[in-house]
């Protein structure tokens, strides 16, 4: 089949110089052949979609566990939200938009159940063994987890993808990727350089969803109040400005209009701020852009917002005694878990259990685990239910 006349040649018209263009990817780890109509952003974007770690991303907590409620946000949620973002910023800045829902959509796949909680106990269980860090987690999981084609492992995305998805990599673990794959995505990390632009998007694309979703949910939950957020001008000035414009306002309404007029204003500063630094830049093509500081970016005022915002959640939602009593939980019911399989690696899944890296089988296991599959897992295993 021949794709309909000049698809491609089109799409890549619209694209700014320095965006990623497919035409010109760095490629896949095994060599395919193209799609008829699709080019290869689209396709790893399809593959994540259809993959079983994205549809477990439903069940995996991003700061409230699955059972406390149905309308947190949960890691699949959280993903969408990022790639809604991530989009409505790449397209006036004429960069990719296949690869930045790509990115967006694969970001967390690597996640442990329970949230942050979970992935610090499974790194503490394997000090030993080579850490757990969530990003190369993800990584993982599109390389070497999924298990979809005949031919390979993994889903066999584009560089331009991976790289995306290896936000952050210790030094240590760059060194032992450079060494598996020369020149590949953890070169970047022993190099110090940055990744395509559409990267670094998704990764304020990632912070401005947490920070606006999680007052939304800290609110929902009781456990923080709209007045408490009084000293967060990144919060009081969408809000003000709400009810300058509509002064009976309040309640639900009130806070709805008032994330929603806060998600605009960042998208807006980061696509001017970027713009700027784009223009200042003087960068002609992806590959210059990997050699430059930075790109992605908010103006100084709102990048001062964001960390006036992040201390405040911190401090009264991430910290609040609710939820760090949750997160006890949640470790312990993963540190049960790594003992449980290590000891007996024959209560994992059969392919789990053959495998000789034993505690990497077990990490792996487990942080593919859905919340409720783990809390089901280690009441099976230890006659204890910690949540319910
Ligand atoms: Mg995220």
């Amino acid at each position: 089949m021949q794709p309909p006349a000049s698809v491609a040649t089109k799409r890549g018209a619209l694209l700014a110089p320095y965006a990623s263009n497919p035409a010109q990817s760095r490629g896949r780890r095994h060599a395919e052949p193209a799609a008829p109509t699709r080019d290869d952003f689209q396709r790893d974007r399809d593959r994540i979609v259809h993959s079983t770690a994205f549809r477990r991303l439903v069940y995996k907590t991003q700061v409230f566990l699955n059972h406390e409620g149905d309308l947190f946000r949960t890691r699949l949620t959280h993903s969408l939200e990022v790639a809604q973002l991530a989009r409505s910023i790449a397209r006036p800045l004429r960069l990719n938009e296949d690869l930045v829902e790509a990115i967006a959509l694969a970001h967390d796949l690597g996640h442990t159940p329970f949230g942050h909680a979970g992935q610090d106990a499974l790194n503490d269980c394997m000090a030993a063994h080579g850490g757990f860090e969530h990003n190369l987690q993800s990584l993982r999981v599109v390389d070497e987890l999924e298990e979809r084609y005949p031919q390979f492992d993994g889903l066999n995305l584009t560089f331009e993808t991976r790289e995306g998805i290896l936000k952050h990599c210790s030094r240590a673990n760059a060194e032992r990727l450079e060494a598996l794959e020369p020149g590949g995505v953890g070169r970047r990390f022993l190099d110090r350089t940055q990744p395509s632009l559409e990267a670094q998007l998704c990764n304020l694309a990632d912070e401005i969803a947490y920070n606006a979703h999680d007052i939304d949910d800290g609110i929902r939950s009781g456990l923080i109040t709209a007045d408490q957020l009084d000293g967060v001008p990144l919060f009081t000035a969408p809000r003000d400005e709400a009810l300058a414009e509509h002064p009976s306002l309040g309640g639900r309404r009130l806070l709805y209009e008032t994330i929603r007029r806060m998600l605009s204003a960042q998208v807006y500063d980061v696509i001017d701020a970027t713009s700027a630094a784009l223009h200042v830049s003087g960068v002609s093509s992806a590959d210059e852009v990997r050699q430059c500081a930075p790109l992605v970016q908010f103006s100084a005022g709102t990048r001062a917002g964001c960390a006036t915002l992040k201390q405040f959640l911190f401090r009264n939602l991430y910290r609040h005694p609710q939820v760090v009593q949750t997160t006890h939980q949640a470790q312990d019911v993963v540190r049960d878990l790594f003992a449980a399989y290590v000891r007996d690696p024959a209560e994992m899944q059969a392919d789990f259990a053959a495998r000789a890296d034993r505690e990497r089988a077990v990490a792996d296991y487990i942080a593919g685990m859905t919340d409720r599959f783990a809390v089901r897992e280690h009441e099976r295993l230890t006659g204890q239910r910690i949540l319910p």
